[in-house]
């Protein structure tokens, strides 16, 4: 009962909150709505919403909750075949990625031309908690981009007792698990560059040139998003890591320095989509 409660507030909330126009009021840092953590089962978070909901609606949704009742909340822009999912503040110390995302929510917005043939799916603040104490790990202490369960993954102490052990990473998995993405993009920090896994090196390198960022390879993280869906699924995973100083830049700042890669993340067709969109080949 408690639960359900705490559902229908946070909807209520949501459907307050979503024609706000000042977008950065769009879900600062939510406060706990006190669901018991022993309640969070793998069937009791599991999505308000069935798959179908990815292909057809739009609009501000909540894909799961964290361990203390936060509300992990989802934007779904657009209807389109091509699915795109971006996700900011994995790590609840890299807080830049909540304000570029909703900026990046309030483009689309105004500018529906750009979603032609697309749906994107936004998660500002995929670890609400870690957001809320400015910790990178969930609140019991797990690294919810270490508990994918890719080829990869071995327990550990931050990776947790089991791949999905984290209400936080399985509604993200839900998310990857409703529509087949064709491109997933993340904002982390504070390392300075952009990083890509599986298929994602060429659009990497003209994300990494628009940002005027280096091009950032890194070795193969176990349970990450980048082993489970880029090695393991072969989907492009572009990682913006963005620095340290990003945390503090003001929303329009970090706007205005990122916001032209991140939207070329995004808006760069993916093989076999948008042909008409498609960049011209070069004459020989
Ligand atoms: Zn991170």
């Amino acid at each position: 009962m408690r639960a359900l409660c705490a559902i229908a507030l946070a909807l209520l909330a949501g459907a307050c909150l979503a024609p706000a126009k000042e977008v950065d009021a769009y879900f600062p840092v939510v406060p706990a709505v006190r669901i018991d953590p022993a309640s969070l089962t793998p069937k009791g978070d599991a999505l308000p919403v069935g798959p179908d909901h990815f292909r057809t609606a739009g609009g501000w949704t909540v894909l799961g909750w964290s361990l203390e009742g936060r509300p992990i909340h989802c934007l779904l822009l657009g209807h389109g075949p091509e699915f795109i999912v971006v996700v900011g503040t994995v790590h609840g110390d890299e807080p830049a990625g909540g304000p570029l995302l909703r900026r990046l929510a309030a483009h689309l917005e105004a500018r529906p031309e750009l979603l032609k043939g697309k749906q994107i799916a936004l998660v500002p603040v995929a670890n609400p908690d870690g957001l809320a104490h400015g910790v990178r790990l969930n609140a019991r202490g797990r690294d919810i981009n270490r508990n994918f369960p890719s080829n990869n993954w071995l327990p550990g102490e931050r990776r947790g007792p089991a791949a999905l052990s984290e209400p936080e990473t399985r509604a993200l998995f839900h998310l990857l698990s409703a529509r087949r993405p064709q491109r997933i993009v993340t904002v982390h920090q504070p390392m300075v560059g952009i990083n890509w896994d599986g298929p994602g090196k060429a659009l990497a390198g003209r994300v990494a040139a628009t940002a005027r960022l280096p091009m950032l390879p890194m070795r193969e993280r176990r349970g990450s998003i980048g082993s489970y869906a880029g090695r393991d699924r072969n989907i492009p995973v572009i990682t913006f890591e963005l620095p340290q100083a990003a945390a503090t830049m003001r929303p329009g700042r970090l706007w205005a320095r990122y916001g032209r890669a991140l939207l070329l993340s995004v808006s760069w067709p993916s093989p076999g989509s948008n042909p008409g969109l498609r960049p011209r080949a070069s004459k020989r």
